[in-house]
């Protein structure tokens, strides 16, 4: 059973060596007669930004950080192979919080959600169609509708602007924005992602932020007239550059700020005044206080899907082994798209 072990709190940018991919060749891992036991096989591994945070010795409201020296764990599709739980049967499939490892032996069946829409490709489950359980399990899908429709109130006509546009959560917000009749303009770091948001995610305009010297002067050329609604994800020098760009009375949904993470001192927000002179709201939220819409979401996005009407680009990584660097990845933008890894094809 290979699994990866999470070695030890992390300060600055992370690093492979942070976690260690071990190989246990003699465990047996096997359900009893008298237990809930349910041996599953992972299949898909979910990376998530959140998971730099559990990196760092710090609890907060919404998780717990790892403990240094035992298995890494996240949002996982699995298989169950064999089980003594009246609730998941041999071959039933289901997402849920899994350790990183090939095989993993759980106790109980609380937590886990069997997979029902079996016609739509299993993967999609560690994204799109993902929620959060518990109060430390977050997925995009559920993210980018809760956090769109319910936080930023978006209106037909409105302004949107989209940070990390081209990731697991921007990708589905850009779309959902233009569902909306909204404009959509978004950010990401490479040319090849600004292609991807005009050309396949129907994003009315994109740009690199990288190669931008004055944010500022960026932000304002895409939004000459300002911007409604900010989907912010990234934090830092892009939400200053933003704040002086609202528009009177504009929102501002803070999903995530993901240019903090390293960081072991938060870069300070200087223009914090705008929020005063043009009424903005700012509302930060957990994809948590969305978990009773699911079945609404579902209702609303599988159409989509099964119509082609929503795209989704993952990104996809073979092997356990490859988890650390894919993981890594999503800190230096490799990845495009949701950063899925595949530890077991069906
Ligand atoms: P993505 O798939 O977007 O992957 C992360 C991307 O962030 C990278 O590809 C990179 O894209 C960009 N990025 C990385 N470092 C920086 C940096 N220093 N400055 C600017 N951009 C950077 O991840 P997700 O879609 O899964 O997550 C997006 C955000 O949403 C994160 O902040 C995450 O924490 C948050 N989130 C919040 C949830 C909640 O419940 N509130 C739930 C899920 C996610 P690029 O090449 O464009 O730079």
């Amino acid at each position: 059973n290979k699994k990866v072990i999470f070695k030890d709190y992390v300060s600055g940018f992370p690093k492979e060596s942070n976690m260690v991919v071990t190989i246990d060749e003699n465990l047996k891992l096997k359900v009893t007669d008298d237990s809930k036991n349910i041996l599953v096989k992972n299949h898909y591994l979910s990376c998530d930004p959140y998971m730099r945070l559990l990196m760092k010795n710090q609890s907060t409201e919404i998780f717990d950080p790892y403990t240094p020296g035992a298995i890494s764990y996240g949002f996982r599709v699995s298989k169950v192979i064999d089980s003594r739980n009246p609730e998941l049967k041999e071959g039933d499939l289901f997402w849920g919080i899994t350790g990183w490892e090939e095989y993993s032996l759980l106790k109980s069946s609380e937590g886990l959600f069997k997979i029902h829409h079996t016609d739509i490709p299993l993967s999609y489950y560690t994204r799109i169609l993902g929620n959060f359980l518990k109060l430390w399990f977050r997925m995009p899908g559920l993210t980018a509708y809760g956090g769109f429709y319910e936080v930023c109130a978006p209106k037909k006509g409105e302004y949107v602007f989209v940070s990390a546009a081209s990731g697991a959560v921007g990708q589905l917000v850009g779309q959902f924005a233009k569902l909306m009749g909204c404009y959509v303009v978004g950010s990401a770091g490479t040319q090849d992602k600004v292609e991807l948001l005009k050309n396949k995610f129907g994003f009315d305009d994109a740009f690199n932020y990288k190669e931008e010297p004055d944010l500022n002067a960026a932000v304002k050329r895409y939004f000459p007239e300002g911007i409604d609604i900010y989907f912010e994800n990234i934090g830092g020098k892009m939400l200053d550059a933003v704040l002086l760009n609202m528009r009177v009375r504009g929102r501002i949904a803070v999903c995530g700020m993901i240019s903090q993470y390293n960081c072991d001192q938060p870069e300070g927000v200087h223009n914090l005044m705008s929020i005063v002179y043009k009424r903005v709201r700012i509302e930060g939220f957990a994809v948590a206080d969305y978990y009773p819409q699911y079945s609404k979401f579902l209702d609303f996005i599988l159409p989509y899907i099964r119509e082609g009407k929503i795209k989704y680009v993952e990104d996809i990584v073979e092997g356990l082994e490859n988890g650390p660097t894919a993981l890594i990845g999503l800190f230096n933008g490799r990845n495009v798209g949701k950063q899925v890894v595949v530890v077991a094809s069906q």
